[in-house]
């Protein structure tokens, strides 16, 4: 007999990915923002392939999607499993898809297979978890993680419309906000799917791994003052060259996170002035994002950039300015899933690679909720947030039949639902 697993198809997976693809705006890549037309396009599909798949579907306040396959015990807490519907501009097919795609067709194999679980499974299509339109990341899982605050409504879109309003065009009333929130007690666990973004798994040749923690991330933005000049009368010795200064500390920024491992540090902007070819540097600024999952090793590094800055500072003769612009937490997966993701994995014959995720997920959101789990799937040369964005069908089948015995798993287990946030 076939085992249930290997029910899984890969290509329906791989048809309805290209199917979503095409809502889209116009644009190379996939393009489509929460609230809009396309996104619309894409919750129909889904909506239809969650009715074919035997859930009974619903949107709630914030327009999050949630198919529900009601179990044997009805009261049982519900398994959640789910990722976000929206992309970034001029982004990828996979990116999200991938986890209500596989989410819906996990459920369909159960379905079409006349199995019944103990607890209801629910699979959601998230609202919003790029920020890109509202420039505020989690809208969708917040809500439902019941952390989404009232004055979040009022963030707006470029186009000075604000989610309150966006909710409002589409019928549901942005004051029922609360109404999308659950309660710990009704959870049993959040499980995500979704591509890694990154080269690990490639480099490994695995199709896929577990997840581990998804790293905190701090930004903070710097400011070198030095004094500008002329690039050909300015003997070295009597430079304060604020550009030569940010080289030093980039550098630096690197080696301390190369020390620190896996911790990642980058200085992706800098703006130059007066950014002229015959003009000593007078003032730089610049940008540091550094993430880690290990709260304590992110700050004890940063403290060593900001004393590497003043320093780099005080030997050129020179003025540094730090400030902080934003700060997430790190999230841990929950010991509890570990262990099972990581036997489904050896169950379809693959040795398991724990990772982290440096990028944020939804399953951020939802840890204040209930216990997160995630299995990443390899995608081509770690591309992501871009239109050659790839994952294998064949890797998509592994990552689905990963995640239907990891469901069967956890319902079986019984994970104790959380009960304390
Ligand atoms: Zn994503």
């Amino acid at each position: 007999m076939k085992k249930l697993t290997e029910k899984v198809n890969g290509a329906r997976i791989a048809e309805r990915i290209d199917q979503l693809s095409r809502c889209s705006e116009p644009a190379i890549g996939v393009t489509r923002l929460s609230f809009t037309k396309e996104f619309q396009c894409a919750q129909n599909m889904v909506e239809q392939w969650m009715l074919e798949a035997g859930m009974t579907v619903r949107k709630d306040s914030l327009n999050n999607l949630i198919g529900r396959y009601e179990g044997s015990n009805p009261n049982a807490p519900v398994l959640m499993i789910g990722s976000h519907l929206d992309t970034v501009i001029e982004g990828g097919k996979f990116d999200g898809m991938l986890g209500i795609v596989t989410g819906i067709e996990i459920v369909a194999v159960l379905f079409e297979t006349g199995i019944i679980l103990e607890n209801p499974i629910e699979v959601i299509a998230f609202c919003d978890e790029e920020g890109v339109r509202f420039h505020s990341t989690f809208l969708g899982s917040k809500a439902i993680a019941g952390t989404l605050k009232r004055e979040e409504l009022e963030v707006k879109d470029d186009e000075g419309i604000t989610l309150a309003n966006a909710i409002k065009e589409l019928g549901l009333d942005p004051l029922n906000y609360k109404e999308a929130a659950r309660v710990p007690e009704e959870v049993l666990a959040y499980i995500e799917l979704h591509i890694e973004q990154g080269p690990v798994l490639q480099a490994e040749e695995i199709p896929c791994g577990v997840v581990t923690g998804i790293a905190g991330a701090s930004r903070y933005s710097f400011t070198i003052e030095g004094f500008a000049g002329h690039a050909g009368t300015v003997p070295h010795t009597l430079r304060k060259d604020a550009l030569a200064g940010s080289a030093e500390l980039v550098l630096e920024i690197e080696r301390l996170a190369k020390e620190n491992a896996p911790i990642v540090a980058t200085v992706g902007k800098l703006s130059v002035k007066p950014g002229s070819s015959n003009v000593i540097a007078g003032e730089v600024a610049g940008t540091i994002d550094i993430r880690d999952t290990d709260e304590r090793r992110k700050r004890k590094v940063l403290e060593a950039i900001f004393q590497s800055g003043e320093e780099i500072a005080s030997h050129r003769g020179l003025k540094i300015h730090f400030e902080k612009v934003m700060e997430v937490s790190p999230v841990l997966c929950s010991e509890e899933l570990i262990p099972i993701i990581e036997s489904s994995i050896r169950e379809n014959g693959m040795d398991p690679v724990r990772l982290i995720s440096g990028a944020g997920h939804d399953a951020m959101a939802m840890a204040d909720l209930t216990k997160v789990g995630m299995i990443f799937v390899r995608c081509r040369d770690g591309i992501s947030h871009h239109p050659d964005e790839h994952a294998s069908l064949e890797d998509m089948e592994i990552g689905a039949r990963v995640l239907l015995d990891t469901v069967l798993q956890v319902i079986h287990s019984k994970v104790a639902a959380k009960t304390e946030v």
